[in-house]
């Protein structure tokens, strides 16, 4: 609509000139006034529109992370490194015997939307693909401390940049209505955003160690090791979650602390206690991305050998 505003300013400005000794003097006027609002309309449009897109790269006017270096969002960041991954990691890996499936590529009957109604998402062949606009979904299950093994697919027609372009999560504990810790996926195979946002970061928070990611339409494997936050007697925080994660055969986050469930432009933190066990939960972010062979299993502290 901006670049409308402006192609038609300067189209009739070229066309004010060239007919301007043809019309007489109150039309002239009339029209080169016209041509003044148009091109400062198109003008603002596409500053608007700059700073939009400048604005998805990043933020400033955020508070700091902890470590003083850095706001949340920062454009500045410094960017993870590009790693070309090998051809497969654990794509297709087969459930372990002790694992619970959470999708096989045949229904949905361990996942929820909002509320617990049925999830809308899409099945084919063995895959599930975000059906936009119609919500999150979560395992009915809930998990304390896991190991999950997913593989998802950025869609292989491009579209949008930077945060528009292929955007779901998988949230490590995902409560409904209270937030959760997003493990961001994201297109981003050349499409540049902020490093705490791009694909593999914890949202808001960590970037991830490298850019492993593959090309729009190739699978990607995600394998998680999760640790839950613990709590003493007195609802204090004594242990913040934590968690691991190998893309596509690269790690990219070791034993990485969280600081607590994510936010949108605000400083993560722990500021009530949270229940030892939640769901795993896929983001509806607007784009059909696909989700295939996803299992987890539970870690048990307490039974150690
Ligand atoms: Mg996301």
């Amino acid at each position: 609509m901006q670049l409308f505003f402006l192609d038609l300013g300067l189209f009739i400005n070229r066309l004010a000139f060239a007919e301007q000794f043809r019309l007489n003097p109150l039309m002239s006027k009339s029209l080169l006034s016209a041509v003044r609002l148009t091109i400062i309309l198109g003008y603002l449009g596409v500053a608007n529109q700059a700073f939009t897109k400048a604005a998805d790269l990043g933020y400033t006017d955020t508070p700091m992370l902890p470590s003083g270096k850095w706001h949340v969002h920062d454009p500045d960041r410094t960017k993870p490194p590009v790693v070309n991954s090998g051809a497969t990691f654990s794509h297709g890996a087969s459930a372990p015997s002790d694992a619970i499936v959470l999708f096989d590529g045949t229904d949905l009957s361990k996942w929820e939307g909002a509320k617990g109604a049925a999830p809308e998402w899409a099945i084919h062949e063995d895959y599930m693909e975000v059906k936009t606009n119609t919500g999150n979904i979560h395992t009915k299950d809930k998990f304390d401390d896991f190991q999950l093994h997913l593989e998802f697919a950025e869609p292989l027609k491009v579209e949008g940049d930077s945060q528009e372009r292929g955007n779901s999560g998988v949230f490590l504990h995902g409560r409904e209505g209270q937030g959760g810790y997003e493990l961001q996926v994201l297109d981003c195979y050349n499409n540049p955003t902020y490093p705490d946002g791009q694909c593999g970061a914890l949202y808001g928070q960590s970037p991830p160690l490298v850019n492993a990611c593959k090309k729009p339409g190739q699978w990607q494997t995600y394998d998680i090791f999760f640790e839950a936050a613990r709590w003493n007697e007195n609802h204090e925080l004594i242990r913040p979650a934590s968690v691991t994660v190998i893309q596509n055969g690269l790690l990219i986050h070791h034993k990485q602390p969280l600081l607590g469930p994510t936010g949108h432009k605000t400083l993560a933190s722990y500021s009530k206690e949270l229940s030892d066990k939640a769901p795993i939960e896929l983001q509806d972010h607007h784009t059909p991305v696909r989700y295939r062979n996803i299992w987890i299993r539970n870690i048990t502290e307490d039974e150690k050998p």
